[in-house]
């Protein structure tokens, strides 16, 4: 690391729920803390927060842009950039488009990415109708009649666990997917409806009441829970070599958060584990608190 330049305590990556709880207790102990975000995350995506602790209801929009506001109260940097490359020194070297900054510490918080089918209509329903995520919206489905799709066996495996928990009313659509026998059978047993095709539009005004498939067909919906797996935003750690899951997906941690890096932090939905905005915030507070007691240690 060059000596001559300014050395933040640490840089955190991505303001999600995760980053913005690291970065608020990092600067209420004074660090020098420059947070980069690209704007425009998955929590942004949130319509209606209602599971979080002490808020009765917040959109996701709201939450980050208070978040935003809590950080700079506490003296943190907050940069519009995005990062596109970690370099591991003395400390860390941190690439943003066009600009370079070094830090003891890194907090990689960027989050996740939904695969999505290619539909019409999706924007208008996203998140109010059409969602992607069980623990967060799967209680809006209560009741409703309910679409199920996805391309592998976690599909079927959350129509099960969504009629046991949501509602009777509940078809599956598998794309290019075959269910195995032990699956079909348990499919039947619940009295589930199995449908194969290509999703291509979203119908409905108001609100959804349907799926148009590629071959002319209509299932008629009042919501979707669809499940095509996601994707970390985590090309700017390729360079370094960091302990993953078995499925050489979402990176492993110890219980501080820290990875396998010494020196680099993962929350949120990058890593391995469940992933929900008050999650990521717990998360964002152990690792500045470790973060923080290393500091101190100096
Ligand atoms: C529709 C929807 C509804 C949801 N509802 C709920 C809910 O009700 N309750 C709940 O607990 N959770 C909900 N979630 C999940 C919640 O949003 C995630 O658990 C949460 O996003 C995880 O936070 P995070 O800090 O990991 O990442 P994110 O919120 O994704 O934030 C990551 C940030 O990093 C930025 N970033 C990414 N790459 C870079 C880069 N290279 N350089 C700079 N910045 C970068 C992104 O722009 C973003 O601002 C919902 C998600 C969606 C999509």
């Amino acid at each position: 690391m060059k000596s001559d330049t300014f050395i933040y305590d640490c840089i955190v990556i991505g303001a999600g729920p995760g980053g913005l709880q690291a970065a608020i207790h990092l600067g209420r102990y004074n660090r020098r803390v420059l947070l980069v975000d690209r704007g425009a995350g998955r929590t942004t995506h949130a319509a209606h927060i209602v599971n979080y602790l002490g808020l009765v209801a917040i959109s996701g929009r709201e939450l980050i842009a208070t978040g935003l506001e809590q950080v700079k109260e506490f003296g943190v940097e907050v940069l519009k950039d995005t990062v596109t490359r970690v370099e591991k020194d003395d400390g860390f070297t941190v690439h943003t488009t066009d600009r370079s900054f070094q830090g003891r510490y890194v907090i990689a918080s960027a989050g996740a990415v939904d695969n999505l089918p290619r539909l019409r209509n999706l924007g208008r329903f996203f998140g109010k109708g059409f969602y992607t995520c069980v623990d967060c919206d799967g209680h809006l489905t209560t009741g409703t009649k309910l679409l199920v799709m996805g391309n592998s066996l976690n599909a079927a495996r959350l129509a099960l666990g969504m009629k046991q928990m949501y509602t009777d009313d509940l078809a599956l659509l598998l794309t290019d997917f075959n269910l195995p026998p032990d699956y079909q059978e348990a499919i039947r047993e619940d009295s589930i409806a199995v449908h194969s095709g290509e999703p291509v539009a979203l119908l409905g005004e108001a609100g959804l009441e349907g799926v148009q498939l590629a071959d002319g067909r209509t299932l008629p919906c009042e919501s979707i829970m669809a499940t095509f797996g996601w994707r970390l935003n985590d090309s700017f750690l390729a360079g370094l070599s960091l302990d993953r899951d078995h499925e050489r997906f979402k990176i492993l941690t110890g219980n501080s958060n820290e990875s396998s890096l010494p020196g680099l932090y993962v929350v949120g939905a990058m890593k391995q584990g469940h992933s929900q905005a008050i999650i990521a915030a717990g998360q964002g507070a152990v690792a500045a608190i470790d973060i923080n007691q290393k500091l101190l240690e100096l």
